[in-house]
């Protein structure tokens, strides 16, 4: 049995988004998380995306199976790497480098929240629209791909 899956990744210039994939979708290393971030502020990312974006859901964040994935960037096919990707229909992928970054790179705390963040909601953003492209939504939300970025 085969069953595509459109995937997509990644956030603002970082982002990269691929092609659909088979139904056999994994990434190496992936755990499996309750929460990438406490449930308080999910709930307030979730409550923003819907906002900005105007679509709304009464189904919650938990709709979601969040994964975190070791490193700065993740692969998931050939030549494709991202910090965030979104498999339809509920997986979220994040990279795991902002929360792993000590006090000695040149990432700050506040730029590392601020990306893990931002990732999130992205990936969210791909939750609520249930497709792999930047529509409107990406643009009146602030979380468009940038160039390079399909
Ligand atoms: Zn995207």
């Amino acid at each position: 049995m085969k069953r595509s899956t459109l995937i997509t990744a990644g956030l603002l210039a970082l982002a990269s988004c691929s092609s659909p994939t088979g139904w056999h979708f994994s990434i190496s290393g992936a755990v499996a998380l309750a929460a990438p971030v406490s449930p308080a502020t999910m709930d307030n990312l979730w409550a923003s995306v819907q906002a900005c974006s105007g679509i709304r859901t009464s189904e919650p964040w938990h709709r979601v199976s969040w994964y975190s994935v070791p490193g700065d960037r993740f692969a998931y096919g050939p030549g494709d790497s991202a910090i965030g990707l979104w498999v339809s229909p509920h997986q979220i992928y994040l990279a795991a480098g902002p929360l792993e970054h000590g006090p000695s790179t040149a990432y700050s705390p506040q730029y590392d929240t601020l990306l893990y963040e931002s990732t999130i909601r992205h990936e969210m953003l791909h939750d609520l629209t249930q497709a792999p492209g930047h529509g409107p939504a990406f643009t009146a939300c602030h979380l468009a791909a940038g160039p390079g970025v399909q």
